[in-house]
């Protein structure tokens, strides 16, 4: 069964997404969500979309009644993921949404409650849940090749360009880097080294105040402890580019990625050698695996539902306010 999708929001990584749709085997872009309607004639005429199939921000509640349509991927500025989520559950479509899935866990939750209640499913854009060389890494770490787990290093950042952009509003980002690009630092500590964080360190370091307002993370550097023993010790930044690393230690070995969560290539080695896996496209690999997931109940090696997606929101909860505060923040995912 082929998945038909609606995307909302056609902007740059929406575009992404459609394209990387072309070569899907089990997904189909059918329908769009805009507010611009120049681009839903561009995009109409790209992707063979019909009219019945186009909504805008005010009348997408009516895709209730379009049995054309199986779910809803929300591409949207941060902020605005709670409200388009419920609205869309409410809709009775299966909501695909972007990372972060919302601004903070208890948005999440609510999110996750809606979609529970509406009796849809809810999936979070991890694109990285399915990329080979991670899970390669991830299948070694689970068979024992690198010992005991000592220490995750993850390191995840760019220097951002046009500050009027929506990424430097915190009324639609929710945040700074740590929203945008550190979530993947976040994500991969509990991915790769395989537990829960119990505690949070983190410092704030902002160069430039008039670019990263007030509630806008321009840097952070965090760390982590987990029940094993393991730390953590990372960084999210807008402020300096290259920074897309991980680095996983254990007892018999280590992975060491560079780049680490990038559209690709990824490129790793581990103590035993290359890391030799095939180089996907992200965004058609994560579609296609969508289909399953939501027809035929897939379980992903990692998951990539509103639940994992709530998890790395309290872990960034919890960052936030150990950068706040200065103290070592004890959590329970
Ligand atoms: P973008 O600015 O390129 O696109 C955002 C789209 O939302 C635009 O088309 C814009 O018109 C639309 N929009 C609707 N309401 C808006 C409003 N009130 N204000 C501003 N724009 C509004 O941004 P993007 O890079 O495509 O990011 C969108 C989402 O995708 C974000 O949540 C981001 O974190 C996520 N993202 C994920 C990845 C990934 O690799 N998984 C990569 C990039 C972005």
């Amino acid at each position: 069964r082929v998945l038909r999708v609606a995307i909302m929001g056609l902007g740059s990584y929406g575009t992404r997404v459609a394209e990387a749709m072309l070569s899907c085997t089990r997904a189909k872009l059918v329908g769009v969500i805009s507010g611009t309607p120049s681009k839903i004639t561009d995009w109409q005429s790209r992707y063979g979309i019909p009219e019945k199939n186009c909504y805008n921000y005010e009348n997408f509640d009516a895709i209730k009644d379009n049995p054309d349509i199986d779910a809803v991927y929300i591409i949207t500025p941060n902020a605005l993921h709670h409200d388009q989520v419920i609205r869309v559950a409410k809709a009775g479509k299966h909501v695909i949404c972007e990372k972060p899935m919302a601004i903070n866990a208890k948005k999440g939750q609510e999110m996750a409650d809606a979609c529970k209640a509406a009796n849809v499913q809810l999936l979070v854009g991890y694109r990285m849940h399915f990329e080979p060389k991670t899970l390669e890494v991830i299948r070694k770490r689970k068979a024992g090749d690198f010992g005991k787990i000592t220490f995750f290093q993850g390191l995840c950042g760019f220097t951002i360009g046009d500050p009027t952009q929506w990424r430097l509003n915190k009324q639609l980002s929710g945040g700074g880097s740590m929203m945008d690009i550190g979530i993947y630092a976040v994500n991969g500590a509990r991915y790769m080294v395989g537990e829960e964080p119990v505690w949070v360190t983190a410092q704030e370091t902002k160069t430039d105040p008039v670019k990263f307002r007030e509630g806008i993370d321009e840097t952070i550097q965090f760390q982590f402890g987990f029940p094993s023993g393991a730390v953590a010790s990372c960084l999210s930044t807008y402020h300096m580019n290259y920074l897309d690393k991980f680095f996983l230690n254990g007892e018999k070995g280590y992975a060491e990625m560079q780049p680490s969560t990038g559209y690709g290539p990824i490129i790793g080695h581990t103590n035993a050698g290359e890391l030799t896996q095939p180089v996907t496209n992200h965004q058609t690999v994560q579609m296609d695996e969508m289909a399953a997931i939501l027809f035929d109940g897939m379980q992903p090696v990692v998951p990539i539902d509103g639940q994992e997606a709530i998890r790395d929101l309290k872990v960034i909860d919890a960052i936030y306010l150990a950068a706040k505060t200065g103290k070592k923040i004890g959590i329970s995912i």
